[in-house]
């Protein structure tokens, strides 16, 4: 996506460790009229009219998913959980994951009330590094019953595993820039879909 490759490498600062910061346009501050355009290319992406549930994670994920819930009509997005809360009562889905910026792993949680056999779900989140984010999405989805529609990744770090490892796993996943290498400050960007 051309228009988001322009702006990761007009606003976006590699930062050490493999990251890369993009906190003026999608995650902190966020440009809502990107994330429309975003939106609309995930729809593009997963035109499959069955589509009923966005499940993302919070707390990045939870803007571009209720942007993009719009062009995906009569949706509901539904968000996992990263911490215990007094709200979450009842029955629950949970997996783990590992949190590539902080390295702590912690349950993800979503109630049993939003998902289940009847629902074809689309994942969506901001990045995709090694996976365990997705990975722990998948695992929820399962647990549900609900059919995965497949995953969208707004920016996939291509030189960390989790991208190759899902789609030799036959995962429909699709990210809107592939990022080939950070070196030195100098991004580079992999042709996507
Ligand atoms: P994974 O689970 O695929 O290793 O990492 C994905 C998760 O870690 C995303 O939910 C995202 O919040 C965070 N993440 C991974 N890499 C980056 C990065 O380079 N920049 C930012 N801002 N977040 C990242």
């Amino acid at each position: 996506m051309e228009l988001l490759k322009q702006r990761i490498l007009r606003d976006g600062i590699v930062k050490e460790g493999n990251i890369l910061k993009v906190d003026s346009f999608l995650n902190h501050q966020m440009d809502i009229e990107l994330l429309q355009a975003i939106g609309q290319e995930f729809r593009r992406l997963f035109p499959d009219p069955a589509i009923n549930k966005i499940l993302t994670i919070e707390a990045s994920g939870i803007g571009i998913a209720a942007i993009a819930a719009q062009y995906f009509p009569g949706s509901k997005v539904v968000f996992a959980k990263k911490t215990q809360s007094k709200n979450l009562d009842g029955t629950l889905y949970t997996a783990p994951v590992t949190s590539f910026t902080r390295g702590t792993t912690f349950d993800v949680q979503v109630s049993t009330k939003f998902l289940g056999p009847d629902d074809h779900v689309l994942v969506l989140d901001d990045f995709l590094a090694k996976g365990q984010a997705l990975q722990g999405l998948m695992k929820i989805v399962a647990q549900s019953g609900a059919k995965l529609a497949g995953c969208g990744i707004v920016i996939e770090k291509g030189f960390q595993e989790g991208g190759r490892a899902l789609r030799e796993a036959g995962v429909n996943l699709h990210s809107l820039a592939v990022i080939d290498s950070i070196d030195g400050g100098r991004i580079t960007f992999r042709d996507e879909d």
